[in-house]
């Protein structure tokens, strides 16, 4: 016994009830969640013109991260991203933090830009920093499956405001469940008012501690480095409450950062091990590609021989260039990686070919008439921001005791690139009113398989989504 009807009805994207009748035809008497046989689902799915292919059920190490037993995990440094609008101070930020630690004895500091490093602090405890600021770096990671990301530091500068990417920054995070601290930027400034901002967040149920909320918040001065310490502090106390560990007696598995093609060097990518103990000599897969570490170097260009988790290392020796998100994983012999990298080619030709991803409207539809979906995740994007909260309240409204619809993330103007990212990472369609998305985000949104919907009307958006609830949404031609 392997599929139910309803997942294989699924699998084909056809509606359950012509499953059933297609079984009632071969004389079998089936309910919706029963587990059919090789044998039937080898005819149904003929009948439908596919083609069934059986894999084994065990999950390799290398495509599934299998936890590691508990009395093997060891405390790990937490990973940092550090998010807000442009210009409020996330670069100074990074740029401070990187020159101040360096650690101690080492003379020049970090010296190449790698994507990420590691600093420590006083006390031995150690940081690893995202060196990618921005919430559109983050959610392109979540999209392509890949969470590296343990805690955001929100930057807003203490004489602006909050702004549309900050409030897009604490939609991204809270979409991804990371923790956030926020860090009030530019308190050197006179015009700044610390006041106003913690007023503003708190707008966006953002409540900082010293508001009586649960949010760590820490004014900073990027520039003068004030207070820079306190909030490595604050990190490392939200690190502690996270109990972050992993086990790195192990092979080395993580996540591609970013990859780079060096004239001397060739192809190079920079892995963030998650778990494990990355050495020379040993094996990978990445993504598609494969190769071995014939060199690696921290990000002060220095030789490593070893990386244990949380740490970014310059990595040589890839086949052919890898991708930012790929996960990356050490295993036993070369021989291996290439069989397995050339495995997933097929694959990855073949979903390409299928295009399995599929998140629209009429595929939740699908899934919640046969109670595969408890949650509908909407983006709203409008031209004003009056008629984005009337309709975003009523798409709420539509929830009911099955389906809960949750707009995830809402604001004034075009679709965006970072739109149709955060609704690929969280599965989420788009709803556009009175607004269309840039050519970017379309092309994106095709890659992505994403959902995008473009209404004038607000009572057609509000029909079409309630119709998806109730499962019956008519097919678009
Ligand atoms: P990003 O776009 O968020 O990366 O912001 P940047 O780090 O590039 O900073 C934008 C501008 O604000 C730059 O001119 C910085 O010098 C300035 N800036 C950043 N932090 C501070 C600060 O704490 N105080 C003052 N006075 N200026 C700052």
């Amino acid at each position: 016994e392997y599929i139910a009807v309803n997942e294989l009805a699924n699998l084909m994207g056809v509606s359950v009830s012509e499953v059933i009748s297609k079984c009632i035809s071969l004389g079998l008497m089936v309910s919706i969640n029963q587990r059919l046989d090789v044998e039937t689902i080898t005819l149904i799915a003929d009948d439908f013109g596919f083609e069934i292919e059986l894999v084994e059920e065990f999950q390799t190490d290398v495509d599934a991260d299998i936890p590691d037993p508990e009395e093997t995990l060891k405390p790990r440094p937490p990973v940092v991203t550090i998010m807000g609008h442009v210009d409020h101070g996330k670069t100074s930020l990074l740029d401070f933090i990187r020159s101040a630690n360096v650690v101690a004895g080492e003379a020049g500091g970090i010296t190449q830009h790698i994507g990420a490093y590691k600093v420590s602090i006083d006390g031995g405890k150690e940081i690893t920093f995202l060196d990618t600021p921005g919430h559109e770096a983050f959610t392109a990671m979540r999209a392509r499956g890949a969470k590296v990301t343990d805690i955001v530091v929100l930057i807003v500068a203490a004489d602006d405001a909050v702004m549309p990417q900050t409030v897009e920054a604490i939609n991204h995070a809270q979409a991804a469940n990371v923790p956030i601290i926020v860090a009030i930027n530019k308190i050197d400034k006179p015009n700044s008012n610390i006041e106003k901002i913690k007023q503003q967040l708190a707008e966006r149920n953002i409540l900082v501690e010293d508001w009586g909320g649960k949010y760590q918040c820490v004014e900073v001065s990027a520039k003068l480095g004030k207070n820079v310490d306190l909030l490595l502090e604050k990190i490392l106390l939200e690190a502690e409450l996270l109990d972050l560990k992993a086990n790195p007696d192990r092979k080395a598995r993580g996540t591609i950062i970013e990859s780079q093609l060096d004239k001397g060097r060739g192809i190079t990518a920079t892995v963030l091990v998650q778990k494990g103990t990355l050495k020379i000599g040993d094996p990978f897969i990445a993504g598609v590609t494969h190769g071995r570490v014939r060199a690696m170097f921290d990000e002060r260009g220095k030789k490593v021989s070893e990386a244990p988790p949380s740490t970014p290392v310059l990595v040589l020796g890839f086949e052919s260039a890898p991708q930012a998100g790929d996960t990356f994983v050490a295993v036993e012999s070369e021989r291996e990686a290439r069989e397995i990298s050339i495995k997933r080619l097929q694959v990855k030709r073949e979903q390409d070919h299928r295009q399995v991803h599929h998140i629209t409207l009429d595929e939740i539809a699908n899934q919640i008439s046969i109670g595969g979906v408890k949650e509908l995740p909407i983006i709203v994007k409008g031209d004003v921001d009056g008629s984005i909260e009337a309709l975003s309240d009523a798409l709420m409204k539509l929830s009911n005791q099955e389906v809960q619809v949750k707009v995830i993330h809402k604001g004034v103007g075009a679709i965006s690139e970072g739109d149709v990212l955060l609704a690929a990472a969280s599965k989420a369609i788009i709803i556009g009113f009175h607004v269309r998305p840039n050519v970017n985000a379309r092309k994106l949104a095709e890659t992505e398989k994403v959902d995008i919907r473009l209404y004038n009307i607000i009572y057609d958006a509000i029909n079409e989504v309630k119709s998806a609830l109730e499962g019956m949404l008519s097919p678009v031609l």
